[in-house]
């Protein structure tokens, strides 16, 4: 039995997102090869489908599929419905126990292998490591780094470690609050904080809002919580000459910048590649 072929589920799919998404047809067609190969997705399926509009799928393939479309019209992000999330080239596993990683994320993470090299630094330490997403494209990165991360949520560390078995890499995790259960000292600290003003949290996107951890996302009255308590720990737990790498939103580059100075770091601003602020990063001497 079938419900139907490739060509009428894809405008079917296309009419229901039509009123929640920007790109219904693209969005349809992406379900609709999870919702038929699961996880193996790729841009030659996508082809032999768009190629094979009187395919019918098998009915288990197209209620998965529709299951997949209304998840959507509620405002789940993609990445949790297929799974998965591709970050600085690599594939991590993602759902609603962790933030969606962001490309904005990739500014930090492309600095940070940058300074790992220029400076020949040995180990890292990611705080709030969330997916895992930086501490394992570094570790991915530099197969010889000691690598650790932490995070409060012992159910975003399950999702990290699996992210590091699934990439192969070795990364140490804390189940940490900040530095509370942090031991050891590193040569670089990382960090994408939650950041968010508590006051904006209701004014997010959709898929943000009803979806991802808010514990991921709200970073105090000024959201700026966690880059204090980074700025004030992070250098009892940095070696002489270590970094603090920080991810910021585009309008909080001056105060993060203040923040490091007052603590004795060098600062510098990378921006994002739409040209806003996104990371601070401070050396110590
Ligand atoms: N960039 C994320 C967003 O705007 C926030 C990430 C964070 O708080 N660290 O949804």
């Amino acid at each position: 039995m079938s419900l139907g072929n490739i060509d009428a589920l894809l405008k079917d799919g296309a009419a229901l997102l039509a009123d929640v998404r920007e790109s219904p047809r693209s969005e349809a067609l992406l379900l609709l090869v999870y919702a038929i190969y699961g996880f193996a997705n790729s841009d030659a399926n996508k082809a032999y489908l768009l190629t094979h509009p009187e395919i019918e799928p098998t009915a288990e393939q197209c209620v998965r599929y529709f299951d997949f479309i209304s998840r959507r019209q509620e405002h789940e992000p993609i990445a949790y419905i297929i799974g998965e999330k591709e970050f600085m080239g690599l594939d991590f596993l993602v759902d609603k126990r962790v933030l969606v990683p962001r490309p904005d994320t990739e500014t930090l993470a492309e600095e940070a292998e940058r300074i790992v090299k220029k400076e020949k630094l040995t180990s890292f330490l990611d705080v709030c490591t969330g997916s895992g997403c930086i501490a394992v494209t570094l570790a991915n990165a530099y197969p010889g780094i000691k690598a650790f991360a932490s995070d409060i949520s012992a159910d975003a560390l399950d999702v990290a470690r699996e992210n590091a078995k699934r990439n192969k890499v070795d990364v140490t995790f804390f189940l940490s609050n900040m530095f509370e259960e942090i031991t050891g000292r590193y040569d670089l600290i990382v960090s994408n904080p939650p950041y968010i003003e508590s006051g904006s949290m209701d004014s997010l996107p959709l898929t943000v809002r009803l979806h991802e951890p808010k514990l991921a996302l709200d970073g105090g009255v000024d959201g700026l919580d966690f880059h204090r308590a980074l700025a004030r720990g992070a250098k009892s737990f940095l070696n002489p000459r270590g970094y603090l790498m920080m991810e910021i939103a585009w309008d909080q580059g001056e105060k993060v910048s203040n923040l490091l100075r007052n603590e004795g770091y060098q600062v510098y601003i990378i921006k994002d590649l739409p040209g806003l602020n996104r990371v601070v990063c401070g050396s110590l001497l």
